[in-house]
């Protein structure tokens, strides 16, 4: 059985149904795919052999028996930042090397329930603070377009495992762009979802009022697929909102008759590499060509972003990560009292950019700073929505590019860490604003590297970004498209 690995969802979920494979098939499939090229990737920290292995088989005997369930037997990969009972969640930190999750995380607890099989934990920035993956303690990730380069971050691992056929789909999490950036430098879809949407209930918190939990698949119907799954209400997380869950897939269309789309002045811009914008712009038309009329729009705020999401986010980093301290869980460090043990387990567990941004936000947090920094990020925050909200009274969603410019060079940024973070420009606002974001391949810059269009839209309106990302993605190829990863 060759090239279930490079299969959507829908797909496979076809062929399981029609017995053309069986999950234990694509298990196999997967595994021999990780083992044929993960050695280069880098994508996997863990993988599950023997208990997939068994829970496809289970899956298989179900499906014999009857059972429909749209996910059941079908592998997906994780980034190791969510738990997922029985498994290790280092969250690519050498604090938690050891950790096992005693429970499920309940978006992957209703994917579960949907019959999901997880198959592995993918590599990540620790923490999730990154945009590079480097910043693992676990490894390093390459993008298997070129792997000199990174795959992007922080859900890196889960990105490249997608781009490289050993996973059929992935979850990553997004905090400022974690979803969307590597996504865009894989080549894959990536999809942010509104704040509240889906819980995050066992997800290890980075920044809690801007972290969502969300897909990363071959094309936007999985997508689709994936977030039906996990989308809705769960009392143990407060901020996940009783909004009731449409239907993802039927709002999927071949057109865009009667979308009205926004583009922002100041998001075509000075600095965004010419192929980005070429390719990005490209895509406007083409979505003109499908239906939608355009208009322009001003996000007057958006200059005061970066500055704004690294003081909101390093603040709440600060303080959820003070649950580290080597009395609960993963690694400790024996000192002569508890405070001499604290300071020894963090000063070996964490990594630089970790705790550069602990004392960022510690500072920020400060008292005699938290009105000048803290507060003042807040208000800014609230501009920042608010631009948002009034741009949303004219258009059903806005296109931008994700990122400035392709996936750079492994080292490129690593010891420039303020460089790193203005690549976060067009994404760290959809996490300030609250509102959904999809990330599509819509090209490919001179060397063969992927460019991604962003499409932003009102939060829980997420059938809006899937119906504009699938009319768009359905009338192009690159989605299509597989990095040459034999020689
Ligand atoms: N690159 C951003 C950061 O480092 C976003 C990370 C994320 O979304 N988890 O904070």
């Amino acid at each position: 059985m060759a090239g279930l690995s490079n299969l959507t969802l829908h797909e496979t979920a076809d062929r399981l149904a029609r017995g053309e494979c069986t999950s234990e098939d694509l298990v196999r499939d997967l595994v021999a795919a990780i083992e044929q090229r993960d050695g280069k990737v880098g994508a996997y920290v863990w993988v599950n052999v023997e208990d997939a292995l068994a829970r496809a088989r289970e899956a298989d005997a179900a499906r014999l028996g009857g059972d429909r369930r749209p996910l059941l037997g079908i592998p997906l990969a994780v980034k190791d930042v969510l738990n997922v009972k029985d498994q290790p969640c280092a969250c690519g930190s050498r604090i938690l090397k050891g950790y096992v999750s005693p429970y499920d995380a309940t978006a992957i607890a209703r994917l579960r329930e949907q019959g999901a099989v997880f198959l592995g934990r993918t590599n990540m920035d620790e923490f999730a603070m990154g945009s590079t993956t480097e910043n693992s303690a676990l490894g390093v990730t390459r993008n298997p377009w070129d792997l000199a380069r990174v795959p992007g971050g922080s859900s890196g691992g889960s990105a490249a495992a997608v781009a490289a056929g050993e996973a059929l789909a992935a979850l990553g999490t997004d905090t400022g762009g974690s979803v969307r950036q590597p996504a865009s430098f894989c080549g894959c879809v990536g999809l942010k979802p509104s704040y509240g949407r889906v819980s995050r209930f066992g997800l290890t918190a980075y920044a809690s009022s801007l972290d969502q939990i969300g897909p990363m698949t071959r094309d936007v119907r999985d997508a689709a697929m994936l977030l039906q799954a996990m989308a809705g209400r769960d009392p143990r997380d407060s901020s996940s909102v009783e909004i009731p869950v449409p239907d993802y897939s039927a709002s999927l269309r071949n057109d865009l008759n009667g979308m009205k789309l926004g583009l922002p002045r100041e998001y075509f811009i000075a600095g965004t590499d010419p192929e980005v914008e070429r390719a990005v712009r490209a895509a406007v038309e083409q979505c003109r060509a499908l239906g939608a009329e355009f208009v322009e729009i001003s996000l007057p705020h958006t200059p005061y972003a970066i500055a704004t999401y690294y003081v909101v986010a390093t603040a709440e980093a600060s303080a959820n990560l003070a649950r580290f301290d080597g009395v609960r869980y993963g690694a400790r460090v024996e000192g002569e009292d508890p405070i001499d043990m604290y300071g020894k387990t963090r000063a070996a567990g964490f990594g630089r950019e970790v705790k550069r941004r602990i004392i960022l936000g510690t500072y920020v947090l400060s008292s005699g700073y938290y009105d000048a920094y803290y507060l003042r990020a807040q208000k800014v925050r609230t501009l920042i929505r608010g631009d948002f909200e009034k741009a949303f009274a004219g258009c059903d969603a806005i296109l931008t590019p994700v990122v400035p410019t392709p996936a750079y060079r492994i080292g490129e940024k690593a010891d420039d860490p303020l460089q790193m973070y203005l690549g976060d420009i067009f994404t760290v606002t959809a996490n300030l604003a609250g509102i959904c974001g999809l990330s599509v391949p819509c090209g490919f810059a001179g060397a063969g590297l992927p460019v991604g269009l962003q499409i932003l839209g009102p939060a829980f309106k997420e059938e809006n970004i899937l119906r504009v990302g699938y009319a768009y993605e359905q009338s192009t190829e690159w989605h299509l498209r597989k990095p040459n990863l034999e020689s």
